[in-house]
């Protein structure tokens, strides 16, 4: 046990007291047991308190005590506006959000980014009025957000910035350009750069591009996260890129809902979180996030090889429309090309599930398979039209995949919406790896956190209540050798 700290003087009675909790801290340190004494909404002592008056105590019998939970990978990068006092996470024991995922993020604006959220902006009423990510930052503080944010800057926003969707190598002064959006990025607070390389534009870019917007935030002590270029046929070369980009920039690399995607590579997760021991071992300093889910969710456009993306949505739809482009999309979506990881070949339409569609709600939690089945039509002629219709819908569509069991392919719909169908998952943790929502449940997170240890192994959870999830966590032999779990505020 440690010894016990942060004892102040009091001699009045508390308000609140707690007794025979586990301190969690986030400081690294191991847990230890004590007593919190609160005073109007402040902790105003920790230590052995239990002989102290208080108006109201509540024995915690060996419950955790922690200031909060890091959500380690969220794409709440708008959420802030709609609902600042950020409840869902809140009551879910979440008090930092990490944002800017995947390539993305909400700065530095540009017309196209601007066009592309016309939707939301007038959905929700936001006034997309900043440029620079100071100002986006600026513009999240005066929203008096509850929670704590971490914000990556995307790469993919900054390459849209400076190329828009330009699907081939930047000059030396668009490089430049870029490298100087990232770095009033961290200037201005980011705590790193993000890509989602498998997405376009972010895609568009090859490694060495990457390793030199890397190196500008290495110079500024910031971290490298990725949604890397693929995470079912090629996962074993995209990780392989992302701890070359780490090494060769010389910063901290996050393999962002690391897992196997499609049946055909269950399995590989092995391999890549054994590559990832290895390059800690010579000093890149690698670590990943998983969702607790058995399915993932994006956009529909994010099946389409990059190809189709180039120039934006309009010629998305162009193309889509255009009955020779149609076809060599088809073929290249069953075929494979090189660098391009094909989602659908993977997982099969049949695995493929529509979770929102505003223009047709009766597809929701239906798979393209079945819709197309049941039209009588082609699924990727099904889906192409389906696209046509709703590219550009305020909510565009939302997809689940499977991931790595073949029942119950489903999540989320919402960012906030709970999900009856979620399935039991089975995941892998273990000390490299820490948890994160994707925007969902946290609490299927605290059980695998709570079941996670040095070594290896099968996990299985359950969904489960905050309370249960806690006491779960409680019970994990060592919750402190997993990284990032409490929030140090
Ligand atoms: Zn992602």
């Amino acid at each position: 046990m440690k010894p016990v700290k942060h004892q102040m003087n009091s001699s009045e009675e508390f308000d609140l007291l707690l007794v025979n909790g586990r301190i969690v801290d986030g400081t690294g340190n191991p847990w230890y047991r004590a007593d919190v004494g609160l005073k109007g909404e402040r902790i105003d002592s920790i230590g052995l308190l239990g002989s102290e008056d208080a108006k109201r105590r509540i024995d915690l019998d060996g419950l955790v005590l922690s200031p909060g939970f890091i959500d380690i990978h969220t794409h709440s990068d708008l959420t802030p506006f709609v609902a600042p006092e950020a409840d869902s996470h809140v009551y879910q024991g979440v008090t930092t959000d990490v944002i800017g995922n995947c390539g993305g993020s909400q700065a530095p604006m540009s017309d196209y980014l601007k066009e592309r959220q016309r939707p939301i902006a007038e959905e929700y009423g936001i006034e997309f009025d900043w440029n620079t990510f100071g100002e986006y930052l600026a513009k999240l503080e005066s929203m008096k957000v509850s929670i704590n944010l971490a914000a990556f800057v995307g790469q993919g926003t900054v390459r849209t910035a400076v190329m828009g969707m330009e699907n081939r190598q930047p000059t030396r002064g668009e490089l430049e350009e870029m490298k100087g959006h990232v770095a009033e990025a961290m200037e201005a607070g980011a705590f790193g750069v993000s890509t989602g390389l498998w997405y376009a534009p972010s895609g568009f870019a090859g490694t060495e591009e990457i390793i030199e917007l890397a190196r500008v935030v290495a110079s500024y002590g910031g971290i490298y996260a990725t949604h890397i270029r693929g995470e079912g046929d090629p996962l074993i070369e995209a990780v392989r890129e992302a701890i070359e980009i780490g090494d060769r920039a010389g910063l901290p690399v996050q393999i962002s809902h690391h897992k196997a995607m499609g049946m055909r590579n269950w399995g590989k997760v092995h391999e890549t979180l054994r590559m990832m021991e290895e390059a800690r071992g010579r000093g890149v300093e690698v670590t990943a996030d998983v969702y607790a889910w058995t399915a993932n969710a994006t956009g529909l456009t994010a099946m389409l090889p990059h190809w189709v993306h180039e120039r934006g949505r309009g010629a998305i739809i162009e193309r889509l429309g255009d009955r020779e482009a149609r076809e060599r999309i088809k073929e290249d979506m069953i075929e494979g090309i090189p660098g391009w990881e094909s989602l659908v070949s993977e997982c099969g339409w049949d695995r493929i599930m529509i979770t929102r569609s505003p223009n047709h709600e009766d597809y929701e939690g239906r798979t393209v398979q079945e819709l197309a089945e049941k039209g009588g039509v082609d699924p990727y002629d099904f889906a192409f039209d389906l696209l046509i219709e709703c590219t550009g819908s305020p909510q565009g569509l939302l997809l689940a995949t499977e991931l790595v069991r073949p029942r119950g392919t489903i999540v989320l719909k919402t960012t906030t919406a709970e999900n009856p169908q979620l399935p039991a998952a089975r995941w892998v943790v273990d000390e490299i790896t820490v948890v994160g929502s994707r925007c969902g449940r946290f609490e299927p997170a605290l059980e695998l956190i709570a079941q996670g240890t040095l070594k290896l192994r099968e996990l299985i959870s359950a969904r489960m209540p905050l309370s249960e999830g806690v006491s779960a966590f409680q019970r994990a032999q060592d919750p402190t050798s997993l990284k990032v779990l409490i929030d140090v505020q």
